[in-house]
């Protein structure tokens, strides 16, 4: 691909606004922008209109088929192809695509999950248009955009709850900017998700069974060089990877998808996509795009792009950030710190509801990012720790400090904060240490979201973050509004609000036993280790309560949420453990036993040649490693023990805890005979390619 083509490149598939424009009749164009812009609802005429176009542009593209594109609660995409095909009375066929196609489809979805939705209400479900994210052409496919919920609309997806939250934020706002004076026809979140993920060879990838049925290595003794020497991060992207990384962003851009950055992150193979960041429901829709396309590329180049949270122990994890905003419709950021005093009251109130919110829904955010995957992160000494906590850096910290104890602000003009709006200081934005342990960061202008795994979907954390902010906003607006001196009550509210939520700051180092000392024990923050722990905090009454009454979720949607996230948990497990049994059973025992065979073959005929041989070396082995077998054995069975009993368990709550309590222990501790056992086992008999070939074979 010729790269001086980009502008023309870029968004060549997408049917995005300079197609719409260009190809619709004003009217028509006029009215479905109303519907994108302020959810207006779109009527059939315009509906046919726009598929009628739509069809036409995607044929001229290449496109036979179209299908509903939406985000079940998989973790994956799903699409339903259709031919546009439909047969002409001259016994030839003709290209077709209605306005209620566009609108709405209905996908034989009975196996997706839904908690038990599906089978109390309707059979099936239905998807319907997201006009906010435009469609796109991928494999010869128009691809819609789509929610996707069941007959008596309870959310089968990730999707519609996102939207709701959107649209919760977006009023409660709008509230807050009425109160200021601040013009805006509407508010929306904007997120740009810094995608973590690992390049390795497909031919060492295809030997590895664990690899293949779990993404992530379940057995591997560390090679001798690991990431010591932080020889890779930033360092020279090798030429193999540099192939991969042109060719995807030329994907990903004719998508419409603006990759920025690229570059080599922490751990060996390790790397990083960002984007441009976009509105919140668009973002998800072209990091869910992303990561599918990074996948496919990666095979074009004999590679196999890992999105696991963990793929290597003992090696850097993969993550990413979600860099979050909120802006009016004029383009006006309001977590960016303003040029005038009365700017900066707007913002330090947006910033208290920001603080608020993590604080009173910390258990929501943490288990928005939790998978079986994510808990080898979260908490191990290189994510974030599973506890939430806010940095805000020096200026804002010492700001907000001063604000609480009506006190002069010795920044650096130098501003006594005494009360009233208007003596809020000005500060610059950004002079703040970057803390990379914290979990919630103020980045200047934004807060980053650190905890999200690699694979995680962006939709799950946006829509509590969006909600959380929306109660809190709620609440100082029902305040303000009902206020006789607007500036006394701001200046009150906003010092009660840091008093009341400081706790939720932390600017210290994430990683220290002592901060979870001090996190659990004196600020009695959470600390949800696994997703056994954290997922049934999603039903307690206070989440439940605020997440209904902002109708981002239904109770019904609630507790279908709990038990498929939980159900994903345990089946992955499951399948984990049950790989495990498989490779030591077929593989790794009889590779150890034709080691061990080879060396007392060997022991034996050198004894016979000399009574002085002292097979040192063969002798240690053998006595070691049919130790080694012996412990591989138990521990093993023991495994299967936990599986069979998990087998039996019926109860989804019960199943999770016996994963976290006992599969999961016992997965670990067979492991550590195993990877020994492959220190001391001649590399010639070891079935499986090791941690080094893995890590270091793409030049
Ligand atoms: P880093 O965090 O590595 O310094 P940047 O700050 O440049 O990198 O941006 C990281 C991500 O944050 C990018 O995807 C970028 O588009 C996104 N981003 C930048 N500004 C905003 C904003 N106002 N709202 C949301 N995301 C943003
Ligand atoms: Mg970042």
């Amino acid at each position: 691909m010729d790269k001086k083509n980009v502008p023309e490149l870029f968004g060549s598939l997408v049917f995005d606004d300079r197609v719409m424009r260009a190809r619709l009749s004003a009217e028509v164009y006029a009215s479905l922008r109303k519907t994108i812009d302020e959810n207006v609802r779109l009527n059939n005429d315009v509906a046919e209109a726009v598929a009628a176009e739509m069809r036409d542009w995607a044929v001229e593209h290449g496109a036979t088929h179209f299908t509903h594109w939406f985000q079940p609660l998989t973790g994956v995409t799903a699409e339903k192809h259709d031919s546009f095909i439909s047969p002409s009375p001259d016994g030839g066929v003709i290209m077709e695509f209605s306005g209620k196609e566009l609108i709405k489809g209905e996908p034989d979805a009975s196996s997706f999950p839904s908690g038990g939705i599906r089978a109390t209400f309707e059979a099936r479900g239905y998807t319907a248009w997201d006009p906010t994210s435009y469609a796109f052409i991928k494999d010869h496919t128009l691809c819609i955009p789509t929610a996707f919920c069941s007959y008596s609309g309870e959310a089968l997806d990730k999707k519609t709850p996102l939207l709701r939250s959107m649209q919760a934020l977006n009023r409660q706002a709008k509230r807050i900017l009425k109160l200021f004076g601040t013009d805006a026809e509407y508010v929306r979140t904007s997120v740009g998700p810094e995608q973590e993920y690992f390049l390795i060879d497909e031919e060492m990838y295809e030997k590895r069974p664990d690899l293949v049925y779990t993404g992530r290595t379940l057995f591997g003794a560390m090679p001798p060089k690991g990431q010591e020497l932080d020889d890779h991060y930033f360092g020279v992207i090798k030429p193999r990877v540099t192939e991969f990384m042109e060719d995807l962003n030329d994907e990903l851009w004719k998508l419409g998808i603006l990759a920025k950055t690229e570059h080599n992150e922490v751990a060996p193979a390790q790397h990083e996509l960002a984007p441009i960041y976009t509105t919140t429901n668009v973002a998800t829709d072209n990091n869910q795009l992303t990561m599918e396309i990074m996948q496919k590329v990666a095979r074009r180049h004999g590679l196999v792009c890992l999105l696991h949270e963990k793929p290597f122990a003992g090696v850097n994890g993969s993550g990413k950030h979600n860099n979050w905003s909120i802006a009016t419709d004029k383009g006006v950021n309001l977590l960016s710190p303003g040029e005038t005093p009365y700017e900066n009251a707007q913002f330090l109130l947006f910033l208290c509801a920001i603080l608020q919110a993590v604080d009173d829904y910390q258990d929501l955010l943490r288990l928005s990012v939790a998978t079986a995957g994510n808990d080898h992160r979260l908490g191990a000494n290189e994510a974030p720790p599973a506890i939430i906590s806010v940095f805000l850096g020096d200026e804002l910290t010492a700001i907000l400090n001063a604000i609480k104890t009506d006190t002069p602000y010795e920044g650096k003009e130098k501003v006594v904060m005494k009360l009233g709006v208007h003596a809020l200081p000005r500060f610059s934005r950004d002079t703040t240490d970057r803390n990379r342990t914290s979990p919630f960061a103020f980045t200047g202008n934004k807060f980053e979201f650190r905890s999200l795994g690699s694979s995680n979907s962006i939709a799950c954390c946006n829509m509590m973050l969006n909600a959380a902010v929306a109660e809190s906003l709620s609440q100082y607006a029902d305040r303000l509004e009902a206020a006789q001196d607007f500036e006394a009550e701001l200046h009150d509210l906003i010092k009660e609000v840091i008093a009341a939520h400081e706790r939720i700051l932390f600017d210290g180092n994430g990683y220290g036993e002592e901060w979870v000392k001090e996190a659990t024990e004196v600020r009695g923050l959470s600390n949800l280790k696994t997703t056994a722990d954290a997922m049934p905090h999603l039903l307690d009454e206070k989440n439940a309560k605020m997440l209904i009454e902002h109708k981002v979720f239904t109770k019904t949607e609630l507790e279908s949420r709990c038990e498929i996230m939980l159900e994903n948990y345990v089946k992955t497990v499951n399948i984990e453990g049950h790989t495990m049994v498989d490779m030591v059973r077929r593989n790794y025992l009889p590779a150890i036993e034709d080691y061990l065979f080879s060396i007392a073959q060997a022991t034996a005929m050198m004894q016979k040649v000399s009574k002085n041989v002292k097979c040192q070396f063969e002798i240690s082995t053998i006595e070691r490693l049919s130790e080694l077998t012996d412990k591989i054995l138990e521990r093993v069975e023991d495994l299967e023990a936990a599986l069979q009993t998990l087998k039996q368990c019926d109860d989804i709550t019960e199943s999770s805890c016996l994963v976290r309590d006992e599969v999961i222990p016992k997965m670990e501790h067979l492991r550590i005979y195993v990877d020994e056992a492959e220190m001391r086992t001649g590399e010639n008999y070891w079935p499986f390619p090791s941690y080094g070939k893995l890590l270091f074979s793409v030049h």
